[in-house]
C-alpha cells in the first residue's frame, strides 16, 4: 500500500524532506503555491496593480515561477504578467531554451517579449567571447553584467513596476555562502535590495521562489508537465559554486533546514546594510544613462573593449 498524504490521506507521491511531509500531487501543488504566496507577502514583493516583468530563461525555475504567478494572480485581476526573455546569443543553448520559453508562454496563454544582446549591445555573447582581448574575463562576467543591464532596459521599455526572477532556495543559499567566503557580505545587500529602498532608473527586483528548494521545483514542474530546457550552458564556469553546492547539499541532508537558515541570515545582513547611510552615490552613466556608482557603468566599460 502506498504512503498516505500527510495533508489529505490520498496516496502520496512526494516526500518534502525539510518538513518530512508526504504529499499527494494536489497537496504538493497547493502547498508549493502557498509557500510562494507567503514569500511574496512577507517581502512585500508585489502590489495589486503591478505590471510584473517575469524573467524567463526557458529553465525549470522560471517555468515554475511563471506558472505559480499565473495561479496567484488570478485573485488579483489588476496585476499584469509580462514574461520576458533575454537572449544572450549562445548557439545551441539559449536558442533551444527560448523554444521551451515560447512553449511555456503559449501553454499559459501569455505573450513572451524577447530582447537580444545583439539588438541591445550590438553583439551576441558568442561574438563577444570569440573577440575578447583578455580571456581572463570569463564569459559569465560579460554575460552576468550585460544580462542585468538588458533586463533593466527591457523592463523600463515595457513599463514594468518590478522584475521577478526565478532564483531558488539552493541558488540563494549558495550565493550567500559564496559572498561570505569571499569576504564580500556587502554584495548580499546589493543582490537582495528590497522595494522599500528603490534606486531611480533601476526597476526593483524580487525573487518570489527563493524559499522553494530545487527538489520541490523539479517535482512541481514534473507533475504539472511544464515545458522546460535543462541543458548546462557551454560557458558555465561554476567550479566554486559547485563546491559550495556539494557542501550545502550534504549539510541539508544531515540537518534539514540549513538552506533556509542561510537564506534568513542573508536577508538579515541585507536589512542591516539597507539601514546604513549609502556610501556610494548613484548617478547616471555618462555613456548609456543607466544608474551606476561610477562615471561609466560596468556594462559600458566591458563593451568599450569592442568599440562601445
Ligand atoms: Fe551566461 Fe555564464 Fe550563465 Fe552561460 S553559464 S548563461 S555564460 S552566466
Ligand atoms: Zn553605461
Amino acid at each position: 500500500m502506498s504512503t498516505p498524504c500527510s495533508k489529505c490521506g490520498k496516496p502520496a507521491v512526494y516526500l518534502r524532506r525539510y518538513t518530512m511531509e508526504q504529499l499527494c500531487k494536489s497537496c504538493l501543488v497547493k502547498t508549493t503555491q502557498l509557500r510562494v504566496q507567503k514569500t511574496i507577502n512577507k517581502g512585500k514583493m508585489l502590489r495589486e496593480d503591478d505590471r510584473i516583468a517575469v524573467a524567463i530563461s526557458g529553465g525549470k525555475d522560471s517555468a515554475v515561477l511563471l506558472e505559480i504567478l499565473v495561479q496567484i494572480e488570478k485573485d488579483y485581476p489588476r496585476t499584469e504578467l509580462a514574461p520576458l526573455t533575454i537572449d544572450e546569443g549562445i548557439k545551441g543553448y539559449r536558442d533551444r531554451a527560448l523554444e521551451a520559453a515560447r512553449e511555456l508562454c503559449s501553454k499559459l496563454d501569455l505573450a513572451l517579449e524577447v530582447r537580444t544582446f545583439k539588438d541591445l549591445f550590438g553583439h551576441s555573447l558568442d561574438w563577444i567571447v570569440e573577440n575578447r582581448e583578455n580571456s581572463s574575463t570569463g564569459a559569465c562576467s560579460y554575460c552576468g553584467v550585460l544580462r542585468r543591464q538588458a533586463l533593466n532596459t527591457a523592463a523600463l521599455e515595457i513599463e514594468a513596476d518590478v522584475v521577478v526572477t526565478g532564483h531558488n532556495l539552493d541558488d540563494e543559499a549558495q550565493t550567500v555562502v559564496m559572498n561570505v567566503m569571499r569576504g564580500d557580505s556587502r554584495r548580499i545587500a546589493r543582490t537582495n535590495r528590497s522595494q522599500e529602498f528603490p534606486i531611480p532608473g533601476l526597476v526593483p527586483r524580487a525573487k518570489p521562489i527563493k524559499e522553494l528548494s530545487e527538489r520541490d521545483i523539479v517535482a512541481y514542474a514534473y507533475y504539472l508537465h511544464l515545458p522546460y530546457h535543462d541543458v548546462t550552458c557551454p560557458y558555465a564556469e561554476e567550479a566554486y559554486r559547485n563546491d559550495i553546492r556539494t557542501f550545502l547539499n550534504e549539510m541539508e541532508h544531515k540537518r534539514p533546514g540549513t538552506l533556509l537558515a542561510i537564506l534568513r541570515s542573508g536577508d538579515a545582513i541585507a536589512e542591516i546594510y539597507e539601514l546604513l547611510p549609502q556610501v556610494a552615490r548613484i548617478h547616471k552613466c555618462v555613456s548609456c544613462g543607466m544608474p551606476t556608482s561610477k562615471k561609466i557603468c560596468k556594462a559600458c566599460s566591458l563593451l568599450a573593449e569592442f568599440g562601445g
